[in-house]
């Protein structure tokens, strides 16, 4: 029988592996080889974007949400959220702040609030693409129609990040009162034939899921082929019916990040902030098992700590400049160069650094 380790380098090689496979990975991991897979997602993600990591610019436009996920904070029956939505001068006035900063991607998430219908959405992103045509937007804002992503397309928007959370049916139902998991798995799919990047994702660590579900999870990014993909623990909220369960650790969730570098070997992969929240050297320790973006915060510091989908949430009282400072200090102690450009996945265009000049170098690739 093949060991961990051989396992590592089969899947490092052939971008893919069994489902059994990558199980026995999950499952038989220990301490010793878990620094191996992280140093082959490290290599893996170095052939196509070196040391670099990406800086995209977060603006959590809007708390509001019809929608009741019993993990998320911000879930519409929770009354004891203190609902806020940024008009659109207030988002254009963040994106400003963040141009000024050296942000080129701008990344508007919010809850399933009905008041941004197309139109809404429309008009803002079109102001934003006038102000700023050098610069990427991405959008993350739930479940709509496939003519909703269509006009959201042609008004300009470049990515959507619409996390799957789980690719476990029985799992997803049990954590999605009244949604449907094909009609998750049904917008990505649009996403993608509209030509969106498209962001795919799940969280680790939620009640009930087992190794074999995180395998499914695999295996859809890989059907699916989604150009980014946000993985991050599960961590629990007071106010959701899940309160008081385990939540993920840091630990599992590298691994999950290092197998996802390994299956999509040019992937967009964030260091997301529950990393940061559950540890407080998280991001750093992702970014070396194969993640390759960050995004700090744009909000306006007011409406900050009311985003709150799980407890604790770090960096809610800092201000723009200090977030990007600080992630810009983080992404540099752990060994890597910031690149401020829209960060296209490396299959649009060869990843170029702040000033324009190209760092991909075929050679890594033959
Ligand atoms: N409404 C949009 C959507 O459904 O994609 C975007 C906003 S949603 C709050 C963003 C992501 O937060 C979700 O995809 C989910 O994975 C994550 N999230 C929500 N609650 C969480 C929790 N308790 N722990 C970790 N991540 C959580």
């Amino acid at each position: 029988m093949q060991t961990i380790k051989q396992l590592i380098d089969q899947l490092y090689e052939n971008e893919d592996l069994s489902d059994e496979l990558l199980l026995r990975i999950i499952d038989e991991i220990d301490a010793e080889t878990t620094p191996y897979l992280f140093e082959r997602a490290l290599d893996k993600k170095s052939l196509f974007y070196k040391d670099t990591v990406f800086m995209r610019g977060l603006i959590e436009f809007t708390n509001y949400c019809k929608q009741n996920c019993s993990y998320c904070g911000i879930q519409g029956q929770n009354k004891n959220v203190d609902r806020y939505r940024l008009s659109k001068d207030a988002i254009l006035h963040c994106c400003e702040e963040g141009y000024q900063l050296g942000y080129r991607t701008f990344v508007l998430q919010g809850g399933e609030d009905p008041y941004f219908t197309d139109d809404r959405l429309i008009e803002i992103i079109t102001a934003i693409k006038t102000n700023h045509p050098d610069c990427a937007v991405t959008l993350s804002v739930g479940e709509r129609s496939y003519e909703s992503y269509e006009a959201l397309k042609k008004a300009g928007v470049d990515r959507y990040l619409l996390r799957h959370e789980t690719a476990s049916k029985e799992l997803y139902e049990a954590l999605h009162p009244k949604m449907s998991f094909e009609n998750r798995r049904e917008c990505l799919f649009n996403l993608k034939k509209l030509g969106f990047q498209v962001g795919a994702g799940f969280m680790v660590g939620l009640p009930n899921q087992t190794s074999a579900d995180l395998v499914a999870d695999l295996r859809f990014i890989k059907t699916l082929q989604p150009e980014m993909v946000g993985i991050g623990p599960y961590i629990p909220h007071d106010e959701t019916p899940l309160r008081g369960s385990k939540g993920g650790t840091v630990e599992a969730t590298l691994i999950m990040v290092a197998l996802a570098r390994l299956l999509l070997p040019q992937a967009l992969l964030p260091s997301t902030t529950a990393m940061g929240t559950l540890d407080p050297k998280g991001r750093e320790k992702a970014l070396k098992a194969g993640a390759n973006v960050v995004m700090p915060n744009l909000s306006p510091t007011d409406v900050r700590e009311k985003y709150e989908l799980y407890k604790d949430k770090i960096c809610t009282g800092d201000e723009a400049a200090h977030c990007r400072q600080c992630i810009e200090g983080r992404i540099k102690s752990a060994g890597f160069r910031v690149d401020m450009g829209r960060g296209d996945h490396a299959s649009i265009s060869e990843p170029q650094d702040a000033l324009g000049v190209q760092i991909f170098d075929l050679t890594q690739t033959l």
